[in-house]
């Protein structure tokens, strides 16, 4: 993969998305297709990519070409075996992501939880598919090598580079489907922007310390845990939870309404699934803030509350963390 020139590296990983779409119209930004077009080939076709990297080598691989929608954990297992290997080599400076805008804040969250090199790790995306008038992708992919380029992005982790903005993984949402700014980190704010190839960094301190598994342990190919998120609304029964239990569920992340309530039927059925083994994390369906956790409840309550809190996560989130932590992965020393 890399060679071995003096130049030090940036290894560019393609996995797909809108910023690899393409579409018969160039004015048609929804009946594209996605993850059409080789990260090689979008790479070239960006202006002023080379002088915007002078100094750098940039090393592309395709990783996988999928609409992020489609995201599974087989390609989050290539990937993180391949940047934990590119990282550890001294003469690559960092690793660009290439990713659907759908699921790109699970994949950063996963990888920010296995991958512990100090190097960063930028994912970015595009609203607009490769073939569209005002196509994002191109901007997005020269603002993502600008801070892997930057000496302060050691010690960021897995950041998510979209609309001039720099997300940390553990806060960055999806909340737009089609305005090109599409990405918030919520209440915090990103980590910094990128401004004529220059990071201003907010001077915010990063979330909250990780825990970190050992990526050398994740398999390469294999089963993982079934987890799946559970939804409360008004009407909620546990019926989908008991189907779930049935069907040899391990983790249940629910996305409860407000602090991470869960109506009646619904407490009643995760509880009667956490007797089976089931683990479950109470998350929130509010794309602000976290579940504030109740004082300790009395053991044999039969209030919501007693069910575990996932810590600042959302639903998407949590499920990966609960994934990551029913895997028995020993942690990163
Ligand atoms: N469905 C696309 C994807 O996630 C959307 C995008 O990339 O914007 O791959």
């Amino acid at each position: 993969m890399v060679d071995s020139n003096s130049l030090q590296k940036i290894v560019v990983f393609g996995t797909g998305g809108t910023i690899a779409g393409q579409s018969a119209l160039r004015n048609d930004n929804i009946g594209y297709v996605a993850a059409q077009v080789s990260i090689q080939t979008l790479s070239g076709d960006i202006a002023g990519l080379a002088a915007h990297v002078l100094g750098y080598e940039l090393v592309f691989e395709q990783v996988a070409q999928v609409d992020s929608k489609d995201m599974n954990e087989a390609v989050w297992c290539d990937l993180a075996h391949r940047t934990a290997h590119a990282l550890a080599r001294p003469d690559v400076q960092g690793v660009v992501i290439t990713h659907g805008t759908d699921t790109i804040e699970e994949t950063a969250y996963f990888l920010h939880s296995v991958i512990s090199a100090t190097k960063p790790v930028v994912l970015t995306c595009a609203m607009r598919p490769a073939t569209s008038l005002n196509s994002d992708g191109p901007q997005n992919m020269l603002d993502a090598l600008s801070v892997v380029m930057d000496p302060q992005a050691n010690g960021v982790g897995a950041v998510v580079v979209c609309a001039g903005a720099v997300h940390a993984a553990a806060l960055v949402q999806k909340i737009h489907p089609y305005r090109v700014d599409a990405f918030s980190s919520g209440e915090a704010g990103p980590l910094g922007w990128v401004e004529e190839g220059r990071v201003r960094w907010s001077g915010l301190s990063m979330p909250s310390a990780r825990p970190l598994w050992d990526v050398s342990a994740l398999p390469i190919s294999g089963v993982w845990p079934q987890v799946e998120i559970v939804m409360n609304h008004a009407g909620a029964t546990g019926a989908v939870v008991q189907a779930l239990v049935q069907a040899g569920v391990q983790g249940l992340v629910t996305a409860g309404t407000g602090n991470g309530t869960l109506s009646q039927p619904l407490t009643d059925a995760l509880l009667q699934a956490m007797v089976h083994g089931v683990q479950v994390l109470r998350s929130t369906r509010c794309p602000l803030g976290q579940v504030v956790a109740a004082p300790q409840m009395a053991p044999d309550s039969s209030h919501d509350k007693t069910i575990p809190v996932a810590q600042g996560l959302s639903p998407v989130k949590a499920r990966v963390a609960l994934q990551l932590s029913l895997m028995g992965l020993p942690p990163q020393v």
